[in-house]
């Protein structure tokens, strides 16, 4: 264990266990988070020892899960590898109902693992980390929360999210609706009754095009203010039966290791074809996307292994799921409008729904196309647009996030000589290997910028990283080691990778959040990396191997 030398007596129990009587604010890890990493980095920095502290801002364990409860929210990975491996008995015990599991069933999923594991004494909830600062002198964090609670600890790991910050809507006129307003992340617990209200929803991503629906379902009338079109996937969601529960379960590990060597972080079908799809004769090209169009989730965007690089081979599983809206949608002005032509497909992230399209089918929806005329205020009444007024009883924005970057740099993180975070990424975000920035020793980013996350199975990606940091606290803890600071050298090298891979590609053709662009000011960088799961893991592999090559290891 990492010798800890401060104490206060004022702050909470830093005893792993809970011991009563034993008061420490100084801990050897502080983790900010508790969503699937932070909880998976509790479960593991207690194995090695270490007394180890998790801060969460939320009233509960979740993250993502907890707060984005909207009707119609499940995940797009299918549930039995959206979920972590680390534990057999966990694996097996487990049952999905749903190939997509809801949110609540998801979260469920967390709180069980919370509990099945006697990790909720180490999880602080309602408790919001405002600033990290590094101790030169003593190579450690003093962390503040907004309550005013100072706690130190060797090691920081921020699992603050990728997608935890919401956009907030700034449109003017806001505060002068007379009806309610909800963002998507922020879903009110008790639920919403949209009966009888004519409902506007703004935002077309993966949320707006999940919530549309169930909306519809309630509302008198449904108008969704779309400004860019995105591909979306059928999901084919449909549950899951004991027989192939069982099928899973019985090969689950086996399924499990294929996922870590795959770029997306789940098994793919074997129809997916290693070639380009310009390849193949037209009809036989489009036999393959039919079978992953009819497979489901996103796994139609790795149809050919060109999709992503090649684009006129992307325009041909573009115009496929062009066709297929035509088809779905009835009024041909509707599916013009909703079939995207500005990006090519993949280069945002593909959208996964159930009955989105046919959504427009029915006679209380409407979609409203802001390429006519944007949006200019909101009025007591509803929205005003270049184009016109409409009346609403409420407003749901599905408008997205501050990804990758936003819950970080909310937080006054200072490195070295005092060196503000926000400083450092004036230009865009800069790590080595995703999970640590140079001037910041023993502050690790889960799924940060740099790294596969947001690309692939998030799950998956959260316990490659927190796999191998654990590693690499042990080397640290049995040689020593009181000072991990990742080289400058080393940093930038990796933020060339990360950028070189990005326009070996088709992404910056697109505006997304993976580089930024759904925010005003944000710098342009793209920010994950975009080479894979397998190939990431091979690279964290040789680090270790190497003795942590491009990391100044201290043991004073
Ligand atoms: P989070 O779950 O975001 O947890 C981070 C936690 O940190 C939050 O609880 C937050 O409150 C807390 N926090 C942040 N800042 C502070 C602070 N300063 N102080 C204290 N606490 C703080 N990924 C997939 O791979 N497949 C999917 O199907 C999928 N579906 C998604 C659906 C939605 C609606 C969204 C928004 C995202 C989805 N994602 C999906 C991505 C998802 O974010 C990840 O899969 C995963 O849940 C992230 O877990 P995490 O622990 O890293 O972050
Ligand atoms: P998003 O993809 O960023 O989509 C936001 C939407 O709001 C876009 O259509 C955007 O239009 C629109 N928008 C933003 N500001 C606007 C403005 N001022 N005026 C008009 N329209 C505006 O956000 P998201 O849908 O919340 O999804 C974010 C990510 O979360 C996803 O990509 C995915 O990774 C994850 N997620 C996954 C699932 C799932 O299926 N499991 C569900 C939800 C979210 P523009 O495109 O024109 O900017």
């Amino acid at each position: 264990m990492v010798k800890s030398t401060t104490t206060t007596t004022n702050a909470v129990d830093a005893s792993p266990q809970g011991t009563a009587g034993v008061t420490t604010s100084d801990y050897d890890a502080i983790i900010v988070g508790a969503g699937f990493a932070g909880i998976y980095s509790l479960y593991k920095l207690r194995q090695l020892g270490l007394r180890t502290r998790v801060l969460e801002a939320g009233p509960s364990v979740g993250g993502t899960w907890f707060w984005n409860r909207y009707p119609g929210a499940r995940c797009d990975v299918q549930s039995f590898d959206y979920s972590y491996s680390f534990s057999e008995e966990l694996q097996q015990e487990w049952k999905w109902s749903e190939r997509y599991a809801t949110q609540p069933e998801i979260l469920r999923y967390i709180q069980h693992v919370v509990d099945r594991f006697d990790l909720r004494d180490g999880i602080q909830l309602d408790t919001r980390v405002v600033s990290a600062v590094f101790d030169d002198e003593a190579s450690k964090w003093t962390v503040t929360t907004e309550a005013g609670e100072v706690v130190s600890a060797r090691f920081v790991i921020m699992a603050t999210g990728c997608l935890s910050v919401t956009k907030a809507p700034t449109f003017p006129g806001l505060d002068s609706f007379d009806g309610p307003w909800y963002h998507t992340g922020h879903w009110p617990e008790e639920g919403v009754d949209f009966t009888e209200l004519r409902v506007g929803l703004v935002g077309t991503g993966s949320t707006g095009i999940q919530i549309a629906p169930r909306i519809a379902d309630q509302a008198s009338e449904l108008l969704v203010f779309q400004r860019t079109p995105n591909f979306s996937l059928p999901a084919q969601n449909r549950p899951v039966d004991d027989e192939f529960d069982r099928d899973i379960k019985a090969t689950y590990a086996e399924r499990r290791r294929a996922a870590r060597k795959t770029p997306r972080g789940y098994p793919t079908p074997p129809f997916l074809r290693e070639c380009s799809a310009l390849d193949l004769p037209e009809d036989e090209r489009s036999q393959v996307y039919e079978q992953s169009w009819n497979y489901g989730g996103p796994t139609f965007t790795g149809a050919f292994e060109d999709l992503l690089t090649n684009k006129e081979a992307n325009d041909t599983a573009a115009e496929f799921v062009r066709e297929k809206i035509r088809l779905m949608v009835n009024d041909p002005v509707t599916a013009e409008a909703l079939s995207p032509t500005d990006h090519p497909i993949g280069t945002r992230r593909p959208c996964v729904d159930t009955e989105y399209y046919q959504t427009y089918n029915r006679e209380n929806v409407r979609l409203v196309d802001l390429r006519e005329g944007a949006i200019e205020a909101v009025t007591p009444t509803g929205l005003s647009t270049t184009e016109g007024d409409f009346e609403l009883d409420a407003l749901v924005f599905a408008i997205g996030f501050d990804a990758m970057t936003g819950a970080l740099l909310n937080i006054d993180i200072r490195g070295v000589e005092d060196a503000p975070l926000k400083e450092k990424w004036a230009d865009g975000p800069a790590t080595y290997l995703g999970i640590t920035v140079a001037d910041f020793p023993n502050l690790f980013t889960i799924t940060g910028p740099g790294s596969p996350s947001v690309l692939a199975n998030m799950v998956v990606s959260i316990e490659q990283h927190v796999e191998w940091l654990t590693e690499l606290l042990r080397y640290a803890t049995e040689n020593d080691v009181v000072r991990i600071a990742a080289r400058e050298e080393a940093q930038k090298d990796w933020v060339q990778q990360v950028a070189d891979r990005a326009e070996a590609t088709l992404v910056p053709l697109a505006r997304s959040w993976w580089s930024g662009a759904n925010i005003p000011g944000k710098p342009r960088v793209f920010m994950p990396f975009l080479g894979g799961i397998a190939a990431y893991g091979e690279i964290l592999e040789e680090v270790a191997n190497n003795g942590y090559s491009g990391f100044e290891l201290s043991t004073s």
